[in-house]
């Protein structure tokens, strides 16, 4: 890791200091606005613990859901504050905004020792838009500014980037723990390293492929994606997904992989349906033979057979995105029989994006998983070698 964490602070340099930590407590709310995953908030909890041990007065910033610059009280952030509270065993002071005066009184109340959560950030445009007041206003309530909210930090936003230029910027512990799974495991694998690829859309991943191609032995390839290589190949693929768009660009990685030498492997067979829902008929078809009337929505038995033998061999593998319609219980299995492969395999397993971690949480095996990334997109870009803004304002080593 080239940048500072919180454990670069010198000794006594967190007593009594107020430390403003962006954290990502971004949770998923049912419709009485109660908790339905509380993920996020437990994985900054060694951080903000770690800050208090020391001594620090820390304030917690995040945003939550889509309140598009504008107050909305159905997005405030009361149930993360209750939530936070009986996570951490302590008080956990709420306030009403994340700027102004009165929300300075608070934070210079506050001892050594407590706890402040601001109110939802997104409440204000200035937030998305970066603005250099904005960010200016949440760096007068601390002292240091840390960053633990790996999920936004593809995002140059005024608490993720623009606050570092006003306040000596660390990394916290989810963060520093997202950086070295994603990027050190990733970049000096214990090989073989296996990429699993799956998802929608070749055109979301693109970059992606084209990154890992350059670092793995060996990519499989399956879900949505894979019908747009299959027709690259010259065969029909009924009514399954298809990127017409993206045909050239499948047919210029199947021969890039060829030439770097990468084993790139495809499904053997589908799952077929007329319908991607619950309860219609489905058969398995070999690869090439799909009937134009009807659509691929999982991968088939021979296909788990022959990536389980890939999963068996590897020693490092990175998996996104799932290999089927494994939201509808019919077009699960494939996903989540690979998914138990992956978790039995002894292998260093990084696991990143929103579905598949849903997937992943759908077989019960996420115990089992070496990195479950908390980050959906920004764990895509790092992979992609993209430089994240969130990262890049931290202080160098
Ligand atoms: P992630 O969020 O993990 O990056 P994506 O968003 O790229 O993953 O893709 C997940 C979506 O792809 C899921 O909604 C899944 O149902 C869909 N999908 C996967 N395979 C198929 C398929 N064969 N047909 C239709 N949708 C598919
Ligand atoms: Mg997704």
């Amino acid at each position: 890791m080239n940048k500072k964490t919180i454990r670069d602070i010198p000794q006594e340099g967190l007593k009594g200091k107020k430390v403003l930590v962006r954290v990502d407590f971004n949770v998923p709310l049912d419709e009485e606005r109660r908790i339905t995953d509380d993920t996020r908030i437990v994985e900054s909890l060694p951080t903000i613990r770690f800050l208090l041990e020391k001594g620090a007065k820390v304030i917690l910033v995040s945003h939550l859901g889509r309140p598009k610059g504008k107050p909305k009280d159905e997005f405030r952030m009361d149930p993360v504050a209750k939530r936070l509270e009986e996570l951490l065993g302590r008080k956990v002071y709420k306030a009403n905004d994340c700027i102004g005066e009165d929300v300075e009184k608070l934070a210079n109340a506050l001892r050594e020792g407590e706890v402040l959560l601001l109110e939802n950030v997104r409440f204000y445009a200035e937030e998305e838009a970066n603005d250099e007041h904005f960010a200016q206003s949440l760096a007068r309530l601390a002292d240091i500014y840390v960053n633990d909210a790996f999920g936004t930090a593809h995002r140059a936003h005024a608490s993720t980037a623009g606050v570092a230029k006003f306040l000596p910027a660390y990394a916290g512990f989810l963060m520093e723990k997202e950086l070295e799974a994603l990027g050190e495991r990733l970049n000096n694998p214990v090989r073989p390293f296996l990429a699993i690829l799956g998802g929608a859309k070749v055109s979301s991943k693109i970059g992606v492929i084209k990154k890992l191609l350059e670092k793995v032995d060996a990519l499989l390839i399956g879900g949505g994606m894979s019908y747009t290589f299959i027709k690259a190949m010259g065969y029909e693929v009924g009514t399954s997904l298809l990127e017409e768009g993206m045909i050239e660009e499948a047919r210029s990685i199947l021969a890039m992989a060829k030439e770097r030498g990468v084993k790139l492997v495809l499904p053997e067979d589908f799952v077929v349906a007329p319908e991607g829902k619950e309860g219609v008929e489905t058969k398995v078809v070999a690869w090439n033979a799909i009937p134009p009337d009807m659509g691929g929505f999982d991968i088939g038995p021979k296909t788990v057979e022959k990536f389980g033998r890939e999963i068996a061999q590897a020693k490092t593998i990175f998996w996104n995105g799932p290999l089927g319609l494994f939201e509808v219980d019919l077009f699960a299995q494939g996903t989540v029989e690979i998914a138990r492969k992956v978790a039995e395999s002894g292998a260093v397993v990084v696991v990143g994006g929103g579905d598949t971690i849903a997937a992943i949480k759908k077989a019960g095996v996420e115990k089992k998983i070496t990195h479950i990334s908390t980050g959906g997109g920004a764990s895509l870009e790092f992979v992609e070698g993209r430089v994240l803004p969130g990262v890049e304002v931290l202080l160098n080593r």
